[in-house]
C-alpha cells in the first residue's frame, strides 16, 4: 500500500477525485479528512467532472448534504461501471460536509442510514463530526497542507488510488 501521495496542485487534486470514481463503479463510503481549505471539495469536483457533471460543486456547508444524479451517456458510461456491462448506468454521488453538525444524531434526522445503504457514493468531508454514526469507511484519506501542495496520507484502502 503506497501510504502517501503528493499532490502538487488542484488538478492534481481533481484528478485524484477521478480515479477514486473509476475505483468505485458501484458506490462506496469515501471519508476526506482534513482542515478547511486542504483541498476536500476540490476532489470531489474533479470527482464529479470526471463523470461529466458540469455544474457548480460546493461544500454542502448549511444542508449538509448534495446528491448528484449522473445521467450516464454512451461516452462516460464505461466510467461508471468497469466491464462496460452494455448498459448506461446513472450514478448516484452523495457529496457530504458536516462541518456543522452540531451533533451526531442530526444525521438520524436526515436519513443518513438511507444514504449509506443506497449504493451510492458517498463522499464525506468531516467525518470526525459524525464518529460512531457513520458505516465503515471503504477509503479513508486525510488530506494535509504544505503551501500549495498537499499530502494525501491513506488511513484506510480497500481499492488502490
Ligand atoms: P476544503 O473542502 O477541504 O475546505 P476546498 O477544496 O474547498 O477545501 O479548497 C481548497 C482550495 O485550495 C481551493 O481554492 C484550491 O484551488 C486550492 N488549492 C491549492 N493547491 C491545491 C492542491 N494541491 N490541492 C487541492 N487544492 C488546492
Ligand atoms: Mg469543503
Amino acid at each position: 500500500m503506497n501510504n502517501k501521495i503528493i499532490i502538487p496542485n488542484s488538478d492534481a487534486m481533481m484528478a485524484l477525485g477521478g480515479k477514486i470514481a473509476d475505483q468505485f463503479p458501484n458506490g462506496g463510503i469515501v471519508l476526506l479528512n482534513g482542515d478547511l481549505g486542504a483541498g476536500k471539495t476540490t476532489l470531489v469536483r474533479g470527482l464529479l467532472r470526471h463523470l461529466g457533471y458540469e455544474g457548480i460543486v460546493k461544500s454542502p456547508t448549511y444542508t449538509l448534504v448534495e446528491p448528484y444524479l449522473i445521467e450516464n451517456t454512451p461516452e462516460n458510461s464505461y466510467k461508471s461501471s468497469k466491464k462496460g456491462g452494455g448498459g448506461y448506468k446513472k450514478r448516484t454521488i452523495y457529496h457530504f460536509d458536516l462541518y456543522r453538525l452540531a451533533d451526531p444524531e442530526e444525521l438520524e434526522y436526515i436519513g443518513g442510514r438511507d444514504y449509506w445503504n443506497s449504493n451510492a457514493l458517498c463522499l464525506i468531508e468531516w467525518p470526525e463530526k459524525a464518529q460512531g454514526y457513520l458505516p465503515e469507511a471503504d477509503l479513508e484519506i486525510t488530506i494535509h497542507h504544505q503551501d500549495e501542495s498537499r499530502i494525501i496520507e491513506i488511513q484506510k484502502d480497500s481499492i488502490s488510488i
